[in-house]
């Protein structure tokens, strides 16, 4: 058996539908072969978990999205993951497609009466007494996999051996390499006199930057503000440039406080390592699509410290270039080749005030980013984490 990494085993289904069972000997065969496995089981995990152990809709789906980060983090590192949880919630199956290198998602599909004959944990029965509410599948809205990579049917027709053999043998299918307009940017860098200077938001951003704090930079292309960053504070610096992060690292190899990953930044390993007390992103949320941005303000409001900061600059509705090129969904086009989104200030407020930000400055004005005869308005933005400690 070839060994694997870099995967997330999801095994979804009602209680008793066999999920510690079966992801139980999938661990220990793919352990056979392989160290990087490990096997986290609903149960042990809502103990672990203890702040929200209640069975509402909320506390269930706040959980499931914890565990999903927690399998991300552990999948950007390599490892295996067997996740056995009902988590029945399309937007937590979806994002775990989304945001696992390798996604394998496995609904234990078992009818109801079968279900309720095991009832191991008496579950069915209480509940049928009314002395359990808010049962998966029973007295709860339940949204069941629309598109599991494998759906078994453990009525007890086959055996738990024959339903391990069924996942071993998918195929699994890796998330193809992003492509933040890799080869655009790419030529860009390779192309264009290199701009040293820092960009002046970036100016506007070092003056609330606090000494010795932490900085991750969302795109930073040939890293210009973020080298200037560094001189205050430590910078980590994401870009889907390999040419633009290889030449950095070549050229900083030596400077302490500063490192240049290349990755996707929606999703990037270095959003769930660690935390961060400011995000900066310039000219990058234009460069992605509205359900990316959703996605990448989400893990951004996680990255950050309770006290973050999440500084923004980008391209609005009303640029100039708004409506050039072939359309490409909602303010959306592409033009010379290049995708571009346009901003509406309102909407990027209510993203981040929906994800947990406050809004502590806004603008979209001229003169923010004036690039040879071109001063279109541009979007700022200042959002701090929303918390009850500020
Ligand atoms: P879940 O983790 O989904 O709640 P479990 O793995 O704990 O489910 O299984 C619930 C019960 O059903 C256990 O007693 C288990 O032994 C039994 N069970 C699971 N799969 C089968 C099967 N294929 N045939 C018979 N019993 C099964």
């Amino acid at each position: 058996m070839k060994s694997i990494k870099g995967v997330l085993y999801w095994i979804t289904g009602l209680s008793g539908a066999g999920k510690t069972t079966i992801g139980n000997y999938l661990y220990y065969i793919l352990r056979q072969n392989q160290d990087n496995v490990v096997l986290l089981d609903g149960d042990i995990l809502k103990a672990i978990v203890a702040d929200s152990c209640t069975y509402t809709e909320e506390d269930r789906h706040n959980r499931a999205h914890k565990y999903a980060r927690l399998c991300k983090t552990l999948t950007d590192q390599g490892m295996v993951v067997i996740c056995c949880t009902i988590a029945m919630f399309d937007d937590v199956r979806k994002w775990n497609r989304e945001n696992n290198r390798g996604y394998v998602e496995v609904f234990l599909d078992v009818p109801m009466d079968v279900l309720k004959k095991r009832d191991q944990k008496g579950l069915y029965s209480s509940q049928a007494r009314g002395l359990t509410k808010n049962l998966s599948g029973v007295d709860m809205r339940t949204e069941f996999p629309k598109n599991p990579d494998i759906t078994i049917c453990n009525d007890g027709s086959i055996s738990i051996k024959e339903c391990v053999d069924i996942i071993l043998k998918h195929q699994i299918q890796y998330a193809t390499a992003f492509d933040r307009d890799t080869t655009y940017w790419n030529l860009f860098y390779a192309s264009n006199p290199e701009i040293e200077h820092p960009s002046l938001f970036a100016q506007y951003v070092y003056e609330q930057l606090e000494n010795g704090k932490t900085l991750l930079e969302l795109g930073c292309g040939n890293g210009r503000d973020s080298v200037y960053f560094s001189e205050k504070v430590d910078v980590t610096a994401i870009d889907a440039s390999d040419k633009a992060i290889s030449d950095l690292n070549k050229k900083y190899q030596d400077r302490s406080g500063i490192r240049f990953l290349c990755d996707d930044f929606v999703c990037a390993a270095a959003l769930f390592q660690r935390q961060y007390d400011y995000c900066y992103s310039r000219f990058t949320l234009h460069a992605i699509s509205e359900e990316q941005e959703l996605s990448v303000i989400s893990n951004v409001r996680h990255a950050l410290k309770d006290s973050g900061l999440f500084f923004i600059e980008v391209r609005s509705i009303n640029d100039e270039l708004y409506g050039k090129g072939k359309p490409a969904g909602k303010n959306a086009f592409i033009y010379n080749g290049h995708y571009r989104r346009f901003i509406v200030l309102e909407e990027l407020k209510n993203h981040l005030v929906q994800n947990g930000f406050r809004i502590t400055y806004a603008e979209e004005a001229k003169g923010f980013a004036p690039f040879g005869d071109s001063d279109p308005p541009i979007i700022r933005i200042v959002a701090k984490v929303n918390n009850s400690n500020n």
